[in-house]
C-alpha cells in the first residue's frame, strides 16, 4: 500500500497532542506548521470556522461552544476522518490538536489508524502545565478574529506579543479575546479537561500507545526545541 508522505515507504508522523486549554499545544501545532511544513488539524478552530460561517453545524454547536462544553462525539469524529482523508496526502507531518477529548473520540481515531497502518504512525504527547499558569495565560491570551488564521499572542509573554499592538503579524486582521477565555469558563473547560483525561490516558496506555510528557511550563522556544529533539528520536527509531 502506497504511504501519505513522500514515497519513501516510511509512514507519516501523526502526533496527537494533549494539554489543558492554555497549556500551549495550538502555538506548538503552529510551530509544527511554520518550520516544519507540517498540516495541523484544531477541532476548535474547526468548529470556530463552522460558527463563523454560520452552517447548519455551526448552529448547532454554537452555544455548547460558548459555554464552555464539549461537542458530540460523533461530530468529532466524522470531522477528524473527513480531515484525515482529504488533507494530509504528501505531507511530512500531522498534528491533532486538542483532538481526542473523549475514549470515545480516541476510540473513533485509533479505528481509523488502525485501518490506514501504513500511512500514518500514532504518537501522544502530553503538555505538562499547573492550572495556575493556565488561568494566568488564558486571560491574557489573544487570537486573531480572522477565522482562515486565528493565531495565537499574549499580552503576557514577550514572545508572543504582536508586533503592533491588538493587529496580527500574520494576516493584518485585529486581534481579540475569545469568549470562553474569561476566568469562569476556562475553570469549566479545565473541570471538564481533567475529568475526560485520565481515562483518556487510561484508554491509549491499555491499547499499547505510549504517552509520553513535555514539560509546557517552559518558554514556547524551549518546548518547540525539545518538541524537535524528540521527533529526532522517534524518526530515527522508526528508520531503524
Ligand atoms: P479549543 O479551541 O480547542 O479550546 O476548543 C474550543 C471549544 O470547541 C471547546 O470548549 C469545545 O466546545 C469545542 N471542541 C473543540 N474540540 C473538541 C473535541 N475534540 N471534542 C469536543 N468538543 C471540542
Amino acid at each position: 500500500m502506497s504511504n501519505a508522505c513522500c514515497g519513501g515507504g516510511v509512514p507519516t508522523p501523526l502526533y496527537v497532542f494533549f494539554g489543558s486549554p492554555g497549556s500551549g499545544k495550538g502555538t506548538l501545532s503552529n510551530l509544527c506548521v511554520e518550520k516544519l511544513g507540517w498540516v495541523h488539524l484544531s477541532t476548535g478552530d474547526l468548529c470556530r470556522k463552522h460558527i463563523e460561517e454560520k452552517t447548519q453545524l455551526g448552529q448547532q454547536i454554537d452555544f455548547i461552544i460558548k459555554s464552555g462544553k464539549l461537542v458530540d462525539d460523533s461530530v468529532i469524529i466524522e470531522m477528524i476522518v473527513q480531515w484525515l482523508d482529504q488533507e494530509t496526502s504528501h505531507v511530512p507531518g500531522i498534528v491533532l490538536d486538542g483532538v481526542t477529548r473523549t475514549v470515545a473520540q480516541a476510540h473513533g481515531l485509533l479505528t481509523y489508524l488502525r485501518k490506514n497502518r501504513s500511512k500514518f504512525l500514532l504518537h501522544v504527547v502530553m503538555l505538562d502545565v499547573s492550572d495556575d499558569e493556565i488561568i494566568e495565560r488564558l486571560s491574557s491570551r489573544q487570537v486573531c478574529s480572522n477565522k482562515e488564521c486565528q493565531r495565537i499572542y499574549s499580552l503576557r509573554d514577550e514572545s508572543l506579543k504582536s508586533r503592533v499592538v491588538g493587529i496580527c503579524d500574520n494576516c493584518g486582521s485585529v486581534l481579540i479575546q475569545r469568549n470562553d477565555d474569561n476566568e469562569e469558563t476556562i475553570r469549566n473547560r479545565l473541570d471538564g479537561y481533567k475529568k475526560h483525561t485520565q481515562p483518556l490516558i487510561d484508554f491509549y496506555t491499555h491499547e499499547g500507545v505510549v504517552v509520553e510528557h513535555l514539560n509546557g511550563q517552559d518558554s514556547i522556544e524551549k518546548v518547540f526545541e525539545n518538541f524537535i529533539k524528540k521527533v529526532g528520536a522517534d524518526s530515527d527509531s522508526y528508520k531503524k
